[in-house]
């Protein structure tokens, strides 16, 4: 498997609508006409928890931040935040795109 460097999603090529997770088809419209773009790596915190009791793969990590980061061209995505301080996280707060990870997919990190 090939690594994927930068921040990618998907954009519809009928509708317009673009977003951060793989699909078949857009939820949207309906349309099949999907194309691989990428992503603007700068952002902010939408939504935010502390995450204290983790499990699977981030048993370990914890306490880590789990974030709905909203990017520069409004897509959404669920993500985790890497080297935040958890007592310092707030809404609004500028996040940039920090890496691709195997099991979590697109990590972030304070701006
Ligand atoms: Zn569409």
């Amino acid at each position: 498997m090939t690594a994927i460097s930068g921040f990618h999603g998907f954009h519809c090529k009928d509708c317009d609508l673009k977003i951060a997770e793989s699909m078949f088809a857009c939820p949207s419209c309906g349309s099949d006409r999907i194309e691989t773009i990428f992503l603007k790596e700068q952002g902010k915190v939408y939504t935010f928890t502390v995450v204290h009791v983790g499990f699977g793969h981030m048993a370990g990590k914890t306490p880590y931040v789990l974030a709905i980061v909203e990017t520069e061209e409004n897509v959404k995505l669920t993500t985790v935040l890497e080297d935040a301080d958890v007592n310092q996280i707030a809404i609004g707060n500028k996040v940039k795109f920090k890496r691709n990870d195997d099991k979590i997919g697109p990590v972030f990190q304070p701006a």
